[in-house]
């Protein structure tokens, strides 16, 4: 029988374990059948395709105290992304696929009012990456209090209209920071947004004890400038996590093929099958539901505006 964990840390080759029965975290190694695999898909080049932040694993105690994973459970969802270019792929310019983090209940997207600016296309494809990783997406916009001219309220209805749950927060006042912790609560979660949006500090704010660097801080590791990627998770209480993903604040979702990019817009559904061609990418064919929708006001010319630039940049993503 094999102890279960669940993947904690992940740094460069170093994969780390906490045992769902202690507190104490284990650093593991795979065995070598999963390297094999892994040599096979030389090209995707990270040891995070096979074992990710997130998995439920199963692993063995060596005698010096590290682990050795044995078992990798079956991912219920797992939220993956174009990887950046990479040096050296043999491919010609096409992207490969990161896998970031496994097992995730709740995506956070956050946003905030100025500072960065808002920005709802950021917000449009973040829903995308969500929808087609089948994991539950939540907008979060922060600093409330710099809309002065109550411009974000209009927004922020646009996505609760089509179902999204859209809380407004503000740090500086305290607006909803409990709601933000009640979606958190008892869930494994990802909190994903530009950088200065205020993620860091919403989780502080509900959880004193995390203790995160706030500020405009560029994210290089000790490492230098390594492509590295570093995930790792906190543990606030027995049923709650954090997945953190510093670097990482970019999403371009993979392997979304053009005519099922609009599955993934949760207000075009009620409209896709009723275009006459069932291959229409609602992309000014004749006879298209989902353009007449948008004519009639049924979906909106924000969202329909986001989906043609996303169409516009998917690419023919390799498939293995
Ligand atoms: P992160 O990169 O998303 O983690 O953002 P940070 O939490 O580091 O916040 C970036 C900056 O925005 C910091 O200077 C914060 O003090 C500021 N900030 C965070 N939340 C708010 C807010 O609700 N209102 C305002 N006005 N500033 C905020
Ligand atoms: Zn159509």
């Amino acid at each position: 029988m094999f102890i279960k964990g669940i993947v904690f840390r992940i740094e460069s080759k170093d994969i780390y374990i906490l045992p769902d029965n202690s507190d104490e975290v284990i650093r593991a190694s795979l065995r070598g059948k999963f390297k094999k695999d892994f040599h096979l898909k030389k090209d995707k080049q990270y040891i995070t395709d096979i074992v990710v932040v997130g998995d439920r694993v199963g692993f063995e105690l060596n005698k010096d105290g590290t682990g050795i994973i044995e078992k990798i459970d079956k991912r219920k969802n797992y939220l993956s992304r174009k990887a950046p270019r990479l040096k050296g792929a043999s491919y010609r310019g096409e992207r490969l696929e990161q896998i970031i983090a496994s097992n995730i209940d709740k995506l956070i997207i956050v946003a905030s009012v100025y500072d960065p600016s808002f920005n709802n296309k950021t917000i449009d494809r973040f829903l995308v990456a969500a929808e087609s990783s089948s994991i539950k997406p939540v907008i979060v916009i922060n600093k409330i209090d710099l809309d002065d001219d109550n411009r974000i309220k209009d927004f922020a209805s646009l996505y609760s209209d089509i179902g999204y749950s859209t809380i407004l927060t503000s740090c500086i006042n305290m607006q909803n920071i409990e709601e933000v912790k009640n979606l958190l609560e008892g869930n494994v979660s990802i909190l994903w947004g530009q950088s200065g949006v205020g993620k860091s500090s919403l989780l502080n704010l509900i959880y004193p004890g995390l203790n995160l660097e706030t500020g405009e801080v560029s994210v290089s590791t000790s490492k230098g400038k390594h492509t590295t990627v570093t995930v790792s998770m906190h543990k606030i209480n027995e049923d709650t996590f954090i997945v953190d993903t510093p670097g990482i604040r970019e999403i371009d979702p993979y392997g979304i093929k053009k005519e099922d990019l609009s599955h993934y817009f949760i207000d075009f559904l009620p409209f896709i099958n009723n275009c006459k061609y069932n291959t229409c990418t609602h992309n000014h064919e004749p006879l298209c539901a989902v353009e007449e929708a948008v004519i009639n006001g049924f979906i909106s010319e924000e969202r329909y505006d986001s989906y043609l630039r996303l169409l516009d940049t998917i690419e023919d993503d390799i498939l293995f």
